[in-house]
């Protein structure tokens, strides 16, 4: 009875779940609702023609992956019994339980998921967005531009390579650093290690935010010989000029910039939910989606749920959360639908596959508050040091797992936690 079909009028339509965003979360969400209860009548609206497999940019970053593996068509992955809005959300009206978009119109809903993924604010550093794609200044989080970096690494016989890390959250906490494992490892098999200047600029105090996996990064910084910078924060770029200005902070508050020039830079901007979140009251002091930890329910508004990067949750922004997140949400949404208590939990489990050298990565695989939660056996991750089977896990799996099960609701290494004793 629904078709995957685009709607714009005026008129204030209704579906029981109304999604926001078709990206991993809002697809992913999708298939599992609908595995739980084909009977639902779901809507995403997504403004997007393309849809993204973003762990993949690291990887064409890299010279892995053409950069095509990484991108379907949008109509490829909507689910067949959804209907599909190609608009934008401009606000939500909890009070009416509805959302208005971009062309005036407004759906409403009995359940809505929030799943608009993060905004990038490359306006945060000064220069920068002008400066992408030429001069050496380059960007996995770019869409479109992770060629660029492959590109850059392959040029470069000598000089000056910077790679920043904003503050965090940002989504996968780890992929700055993987770009520049991978340029190190391709300089160091190509002979040229020798004639670069690496430097690891982080605004963090710390090299990875879950102690365990530190050690195996130290190794890899010293084996390449990179000069890891701390609290010392990307401000500005001037890209014809190749110079970077970094603000470094003393543990006594004290802060000074510092110009460095650079042969390549890859950059990596601050990152913040969406205005239409980070603006409203669904928003946490943070800006982010104010959601409970375990139920991926809204902490004020019962019949509302979140998931992927926009939550407020603590978990680290991977698509290997939203993995986990998907069929929670599905669960609880599917409960409250029918006025039963929410049992579904997610331990705040996220992944991060550092791909230290092309063909072994170090799996960092934690929940809430950093706690160890392993997935695979010990020969696949080995939190202590690099394994070839994460690699081929990373290289060789996880896109299927991603396109033809996560999206598709097949829920692999994904059922849900259950509370016990709670409402
Ligand atoms: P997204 O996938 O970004 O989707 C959000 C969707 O919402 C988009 O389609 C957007 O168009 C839509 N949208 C936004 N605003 C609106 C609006 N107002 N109205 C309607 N729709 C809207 N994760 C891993 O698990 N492992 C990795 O190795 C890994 N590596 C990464 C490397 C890089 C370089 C990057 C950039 C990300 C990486 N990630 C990785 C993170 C992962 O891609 C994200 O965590 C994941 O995509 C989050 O899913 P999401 O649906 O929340 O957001």
């Amino acid at each position: 009875m629904i078709s995957n079909r685009a709607a714009s009028t005026a008129d204030i339509k209704t579906h029981t779940v109304v999604i926001v965003g078709g990206g991993a979360a809002g697809i992913s969400v999708a298939s599992s609702i609908h595995k739980r209860d084909r009977n639902i009548d779901i809507a995403i609206i997504e403004p997007a023609t393309t849809h993204h497999y973003q762990p993949g940019w690291t990887m064409v970053g890299g010279g892995v992956f053409r950069p095509e593996v990484t991108s379907k068509p949008m109509s490829d992955v909507m689910p067949g019994f959804v209907s599909w809005y190609r608009q934008t959300v401009t606000s939500i009206a909890q009070d009416k339980n509805q959302v208005d978009l971009a062309d005036g119109s407004s759906l409403q809903y009995k359940a809505l998921v929030l799943a608009p993924g993060l905004e990038l604010n490359w306006g945060a550093i000064d220069g920068l967005e002008p400066a992408l794609g030429t001069n050496g200044v380059t960007s996995n989080y770019r869409e479109g531009m992770a060629s660029y970096t492959w590109e850059m690494v392959q040029k470069l016989k000598q000089g000056t390579a910077l790679f920043s890390q904003p503050p965090m959250p940002i989504k996968c906490a780890g992929a700055p650093q993987k770009a520049m494992y991978l340029s190190a490892d391709y300089w160091l098999k190509h002979g040229v290690l020798s004639n670069m200047d690496i430097q690891f600029h982080n605004a963090g105090a710390v090299l990875f935010g879950v102690p365990d996996y530190v050690p195996a990064l130290e190794a890899y910084i010293e084996k390449y010989g990179i000069d890891p910078n701390f609290q010392s924060n990307l401000i500005a770029v001037n890209g014809p000029a190749r110079k970077a200005v970094f603000r470094t902070t003393d543990p006594e508050g004290n802060s000074q910039d510092r110009e460095i020039s650079f042969d390549m830079l890859h950059a990596v901007p601050p990152q913040r939910a969406p205005e239409f979140i980070r603006e409203s009251t669904l928003a946490n002091e943070g800006g982010w989606l104010d959601l409970e930890d375990d139920t991926l329910r809204h902490k004020t508004f019962t019949n509302i749920f979140g998931l992927g990067d926009v939550s407020g949750t603590g978990n680290a922004k991977t698509a290997a959360a939203v993995r986990k997140q998907a069929p929670v949400v599905a669960e609880n949404l599917v409960a409250t639908l029918h006025n039963k208590p929410l049992q579904a939990a997610y331990l705040g489990y996220g992944s991060c596959p550092l791909t230290v050298e092309n063909g072994r990565i170090v799996l960092a695989e934690f929940g809430y508050g950093g706690v160890l939660q392993p997935s695979f056996p010990t020969w696949i991750n080995d939190g202590t040091q690099a394994t070839k089977a994460a690699w081929w896990l990373k290289a060789k799996q996880l896109p299927t797992l991603y396109w033809y099960g996560m999206l598709k609701g097949h829920e692999w290494l994904a059922k849900p936690a259950h509370r016990s004793g709670l409402d």
